[in-house]
């Protein structure tokens, strides 16, 4: 494993153009469980009762969505961001970053500091509600109010719309620009580091594989197997908290030692 974050490292400093792609399980060691893992909100909840048509057909359906919103807005809302989201931080101080994809829902990219225009959002943003009828916007953490107050299913203040935060559910449209650019990125990269994810939600998951076939390096940060193990140049089977902050540190040490020696 030490031997594998100084590949990183060393990667990192031979690349101009570095992509991370982001899921899950860059956020679980900020208190905010990952899906799929055992204990995950998968195993307590089913899945096909999210469905973006059965939220719209049923009003039962959006009852247990909300329920579930409930739970998971409590945790999203006393999360901070951790080392692996200032390690990205980093890599864009560095001048090595070209965006960070992410899979999360969180906002965590960027409540580390990492610019808007840095971030592409695959699959939206929680910490926002979006009217599906007039599309009036509001913050999740007044939405949480309602719900704590005993709201079951939220309605828009405005027009009377269906609520829904600003995510993108099983059977919902992907955001058009996002996955373009996310492509685009992908692509242009020399350096592709997936970080955190299972890489089973697809488009999503084909991120990497963009990467590859044009070219750049593969490297995969996860506790668990993912499909494209064998397509990875580099594997890791860490904490993304530990090893993002230690490549980078690590890559940071090389930079300046290399610059010392040029003079
Ligand atoms: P996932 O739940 O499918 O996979 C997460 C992966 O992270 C797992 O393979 C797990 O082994 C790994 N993991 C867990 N903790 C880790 C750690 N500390 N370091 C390294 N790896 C770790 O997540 P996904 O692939 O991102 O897909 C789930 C979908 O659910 C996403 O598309 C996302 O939209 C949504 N989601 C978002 C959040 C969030 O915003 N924080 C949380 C849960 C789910
Ligand atoms: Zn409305």
């Amino acid at each position: 494993m030490k031997e594998g974050v100084g590949r990183l490292a060393e990667e990192i400093v031979e690349a101009e153009e570095v992509v991370v792609f982001t899921g899950a399980g860059v956020s679980t060691e900020s208190g905010i469980p990952d899906f799929r893992s055992p204990g995950g909100l998968w195993s307590r909840y089913d899945p096909s009762d999210f469905y973006f048509g059965r939220f719209l057909s049923s009003e039962d359906s959006r009852r247990k969505y909300w329920q579930m919103y409930k739970e998971f807005f409590a945790v999203l809302h006393r999360a901070k961001p951790n080392p692996a989201h200032y390690a990205c931080c980093e890599l864009w101080q560095m001048g090595k970053l070209t965006a960070v994809i992410t899979q999360n829902v969180d906002g965590l990219h960027q409540a580390s500091g990492l610019p808007q225009d840095k971030v592409v959002e695959l699959h939206g943003n929680a910490t926002r509600v979006r009217c599906l009828d007039c599309g009036r916007t509001y913050a999740s953490v007044q939405i949480e109010e309602w719900l704590r107050q005993g709201v079951e299913v939220t309605g828009c203040e405005g027009c009377g719309g269906l609520l829904k935060p600003a995510t993108i559910s099983f059977g919902q449209a992907m955001p058009e620009e996002e996955v373009r650019l996310a492509e685009r990125y992908a692509r242009g990269c020399d350096l592709f580091i997936s970080v955190g994810s299972s890489l089973l939600v697809h488009p999503a998951a084909l991120m990497p594989l963009f990467a590859k076939e044009a070219g750049a390096r593969l490297i995969i940060v996860n506790l668990s197997e993912t499909p494209y193990d064998g397509r990875a140049d580099l594997l890791l089977r860490g904490r993304a908290a530990e090893v993002l902050p230690e490549a980078v540190r690590r890559a940071k040490e090389l930079l300046t030692s290399s610059r010392s020696q040029g003079r």
